[in-house]
């Protein structure tokens, strides 16, 4: 039976699917029939369906938390369907720093290494142990090492080799006794009595200060991604673009703000339909309501079209666009 899908994404179109199921037990995904078109589905914050999807959506929803204190560390192996913040606070609540930086990301562990989910100067993929998931072909559960997840910025396997393929069921995290705080970030390094605690608790005000709530003010966060562009690029744009906001990467490459990027091309406050640049932070889309996903995807093509006659950079957008019964991406023709 169709189901709308308008509140299990929060950027909060309105859409449907032919059929919804809730997976609350990973035994279910044996008798799972993976009929195409599926899509695998946590929270929706990451994930936009532009119209009504011709297909099933699995929805991850199984919960528990383990905890085994070990030496040098604590394991925790927590189930898919947890919701991340709930677990970055439980972990504080139980004396286990690390995963402070990563308060308030919105979404469920089981989607966090997907796209090895990074704030404020930490990656997941530093505390990941292991990935457990469910192979869709084999039927059978499969674990794997951090290396063998491939991570990298905003990126892993199940974007690519297991990509439709995977069902994550369960995440190995690793929380060393011994804590390193990370205080590279502006606000945080502020702080006058430096303790996990202080760090969660900081992240959480700056990160409610600059992005809307997903629940209060549909959106699905930063819209697009930050690029990675070769250090002759960006010494050429500095020239004419002083400020840009530029990051290493690695030696070949500097990281540069799509959100500065949308913000000097005047984007800010930009609207089509109920769809806007979001007035504090231009890396954000917001849906005012009244939208569908064709505004949407003018939306997207605008900024690219007004980013790229600027600055010659193509900007991709982060958040998985869900069509009729597939993934697409929108992509500028890029120039020469
Ligand atoms: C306000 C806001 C702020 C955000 N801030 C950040 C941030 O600071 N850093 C950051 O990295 N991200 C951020 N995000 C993006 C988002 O929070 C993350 O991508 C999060 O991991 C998505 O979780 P989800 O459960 O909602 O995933 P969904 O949107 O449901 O799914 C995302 C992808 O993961 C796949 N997937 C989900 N669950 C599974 C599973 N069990 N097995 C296999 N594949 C699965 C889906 O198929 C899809 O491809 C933000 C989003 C919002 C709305």
């Amino acid at each position: 039976m169709a189901q709308s899908l308008q509140t299990f994404h929060t950027f909060s179109l309105p859409s449907q699917c032919l059929h919804l199921c809730e997976i609350t037990d990973t035994k279910q995904l044996q008798q799972q029939l993976f009929s195409v078109p599926f899509c695998i589905l946590g929270e929706g914050s990451n994930t936009v369906f532009l119209n009504d999807y011709q297909g099933t959506v699995i929805k991850m929803a199984t919960k528990g938390i383990s905890l085994t204190p070990r030496e040098n560390d604590y394991l925790l192996e927590v189930a898919a369907g947890e919701n991340w913040h709930k677990l970055v606070t439980y972990t504080l609540d139980h004396d286990m720093p690390g995963l402070e930086n990563l308060a308030l990301i919105p979404g469920t562990v089981g989607a966090a290494p997907v796209q090895n989910i990074g704030a404020y100067g930490v990656e997941l993929a530093k505390y990941i142990e292991y990935v457990e998931y469910f192979d869709i072909a084999q039927k059978q559960v499969i674990r794997l090492s951090k290396v063998e997840c491939q991570f990298g910025y905003r990126d892993s396997i199940f974007k690519h080799a297991l990509k439709n393929k995977v069902v994550i069921t369960q995440v190995g995290l690793c929380l060393p006794k011994q804590w390193q705080p990370e205080l590279s970030y502006g606000p945080l390094q502020k702080l006058s009595k430096v303790t996990a605690k202080a760090v969660y608790e900081q992240v959480i005000t700056t990160r409610n200060s600059k992005l809307p709530d997903p629940y209060v003010l549909a959106n699905a966060g930063s819209f697009f991604k930050n690029p990675i562009i070769p250090n002759s690029q960006l010494h050429a744009l500095l020239k004419s673009h002083s400020q840009l906001p530029h990051y290493f990467y690695d030696d070949a490459h500097h990281k540069i703000a799509a959100g500065w990027l949308i913000e000097q091309a005047g984007l800010k406050g930009h609207r089509i339909a109920g769809i806007e640049v979001y007035e504090q932070q231009a890396l954000v889309l917001v849906n005012h309501g009244n939208s569908q996903g064709g505004d949407l995807v003018a939306m997207i093509k605008h900024i690219q079209q007004q980013v790229w006659q600027r600055y010659q950079i193509h900007l991709h957008h982060e958040v998985r666009l869900m069509a009729d019964s597939d993934e697409c991406n929108i992509n500028l023709q890029e120039q020469p």
